[in-house]
């Protein structure tokens, strides 16, 4: 269990616990083309101290959510990350490349655990509500900033970053089996305005 935990790194001055998630698939960390388990925990260390990590943690704290001791684990997984309800964030070691991808995942999990404490009939079986907080995780987090979407061969400037936030939150609802494609497009033109509009907790989009 403790296997990758960072003891006294700046993850633990924060008063999160970053560990390496112990389960039996391990295996097949180094061939699947993602990061070295040590990279992977180091990096999402330092993406506690990521101004935009710092400032989410420190508003769910306000908001008087629980910041529990292993919210961000790196593991073996098939996305780059995820957040489940009552357990945490992942970050998938074994998807993601870069420091900057590790931040990315993170501040968009984040998004995703504030809404959770925040809204406090928050039910993610119910399309518009998990649709409501893709369309702030992949809006807040950066995502679609248009240099990441230039890297992923999506050209087209005018519209670039409403589309892209679209798409994105589509793809995260195919994970939704109470979520068909067409409910899942009705629900995110359902609550799009309003939940492109909800930058809580920043002022603005960053
Ligand atoms: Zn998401």
């Amino acid at each position: 269990m403790a296997e990758g935990r960072v003891g006294g790194g700046p993850g633990a001055a924060a008063g999160i616990r970053v560990e390496a998630e112990s389960s039996s698939d391990q295996r097949g960390s180094s061939k699947s083309g993602g990061m070295s388990r040590k990279d992977c925990i180091e990096g999402i260390s330092s993406a506690i101290n990521h101004p935009t990590v710092r400032f989410l943690r420190e508003e769910m704290e306000k908001a008087g959510c629980p910041v529990w001791p292993a919210l961000i684990k790196g593991a073996i997984c098939s996305t780059a990350g995820d957040y489940r309800s009552g357990d945490g964030i992942r970050v998938c070691c074994n998807s993601v490349r870069y420091q900057d991808e590790i931040n990315q995942v993170i501040i968009h999990e984040l998004i995703h655990a504030y809404d959770d404490c925040v809204n406090k009939n928050m039910n993610w079986k119910n399309c518009a509500h998990h649709a409501c907080s893709e369309i702030r995780a992949n809006h807040l987090s950066g995502d679609c900033h248009y240099k990441r979407e230039l890297l992923r061969g999506f050209m087209k400037i005018r519209g670039h970053e409403q589309d892209c936030v679209k798409r994105r939150a589509l793809m995260s609802l195919k994970s939704n089996p109470s979520c068909s494609e067409a409910a899942a497009k009705d629900a995110v033109e359902a609550v799009w305005n309003i939940c492109y509009n909800d930058t809580r907790p920043f002022d603005r989009a960053p």
